[in-house]
């Protein structure tokens, strides 16, 4: 007998197999394990987690009263932080019954999706995007529609966007800081984008929501501001995971945030709890949110990361590639010399250094290195970098 598969469930198999071919597949497994092997695919910590985080879970753990391990939904101090810290980030009076505490920004995403998005629905993300937008929107039924940067600054492609949309879409998302590109949007674009998704909405008499992937908005190089998008379009729900701020993306907390500025919050309230619940329960777990208050003003050093992008920036442009300066992010997304990325992956290979192809995420002619490797794997990859190219 032949397995029976969903249909959604095969749409998230065709729609992530890039990634999970590359991930899973005997290549990677068998370079990653080489002794000495410089590890730059994913954003994944190459050194022991920060002080701050270890010591926090150690004092939480601690139950405090009976019901401290029992079901939670979003704990109201976990709220009231996040609340708080919006607050002072954002600027917006963001309330603390706005916050859906999540497993990291994977769930925020699924559960923002679940609540808004019908099958049939158009929903548009940008491309290269992050490996699974296409996957998740599918897996709702929905149509992932795909829409090109422009290629010389990575910014979006407002006219593109305008043209793509139709009476069917119900969504767009965005990420910014963006992984791979390490672009920020600035206010102008997203203004215009606000005004582009505002008439639309008008003409449609529905609303075009924004998801806004805010995963690296505390990912910041050269002192740079962040711009979200709530601050120019109400129908925003923003997106956070604490995986890339504390780089510890296996402790999975994160949240959805509705600014105050969302029309009909009262009536989306209850409708992102149940999307939560029907999304497999989809609250972080106890300790995660009570420690949360603590873990919210923790950051890894961003000044350390930075030296990495430049020394790595740096070395890369003296050995004649072409690469631009991520205003954010993990990542820097260097031109393949040779026309077939994966080619030239595979020599990097052969000089220890292991990078992403970007043909996995849509960015063919490129490749994407991680700059949460150590000191010592960038130390060592320099003179690779150099004779690879
Ligand atoms: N969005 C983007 C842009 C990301 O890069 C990631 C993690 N790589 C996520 C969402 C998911 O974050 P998490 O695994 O912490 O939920």
């Amino acid at each position: 007998m032949t397995t029976f598969l969903s249909r959604r469930i095969q749409a998230v198999l065709t729609a992530s197999a890039p990634i999970f071919r590359f991930a899973t597949g005997e290549w990677y497994l068998h370079h990653s394990e080489k002794p000495g092997i410089c590890d730059f695919v994913f954003g994944n910590p190459h050194e022991m987690p920060l002080e701050g985080f270890t010591s926090a879970l150690g004092r939480w753990n601690i139950p405090q009263n009976k019901d401290w391990y029992g079901y939670k939904l979003s704990e109201p101090t976990a709220q009231e932080a996040v609340a708080a810290s919006l607050r002072e980030r954002q600027g917006l009076p963001f309330e603390a019954a706005d916050i859906f505490m999540t497993n990291g920004a994977f769930a925020a995403l699924a559960v923002t999706l679940g609540a808004i998005v019908d099958p049939g629905d158009d929903v548009i993300f940008i491309s290269p995007p992050w490996f699974f937008y296409e996957a998740m929107i599918a897996s709702y039924g929905a149509h992932p529609v795909r829409v090109k940067v422009a290629p010389d600054t990575f910014d979006l492609d407002l006219q593109t966007i305008d043209a793509a949309i139709t009476p069917r879409t119900r969504a767009i998302i965005i990420n910014s800081p963006n992984n791979p590109t390490g672009k920020i949007y600035p206010p102008a674009t997203l203004q215009a984008l606000a005004q582009l998704l505002s008439d639309h909405s008008a003409q449609q008499g529905r609303p075009i929501y924004l998801l806004s992937d805010e995963a690296y908005s505390r990912i910041l190089f050269d002192g740079r501001p962040f711009h979200s998008p709530t601050a120019y379009y109400p129908n925003t729900f923003l997106l956070y995971t604490y995986g890339k701020t504390l780089l510890t993306p296996g402790q999975r907390i994160g949240y959805i945030a509705l600014p105050p500025t969302m029309p009909d919050r009262e009536a989306l309230r209850p409708a992102l709890t149940a999307s939560q619940l029907a999304t497999g329960y989809a609250f972080p777990n106890a300790l995660l949110q009570h420690a949360l208050p603590e873990l919210e003003g923790l950051s890894i050093d961003l000044a350390h990361l930075q030296r990495k992008r430049d020394t790595l920036v740096r070395a890369l442009r003296e050995a004649g590639y072409e690469v631009h300066l991520p205003e954010g992010t993990f990542y820097l997304l260097p031109r393949s010399p040779l026309a077939d990325d994966w080619a030239f992956v595979e020599r990097l290979a052969e000089h220890n250094i292991l990078c992403l192809p970007g043909v996995v995420t849509e960015a063919p002619g490129y490749f994407r290195i991680s700059l949460t490797a150590n000191d010592d794997m960038l130390e060592r990859a320099l003179p690779g970098f150099a004779a690879a190219c």
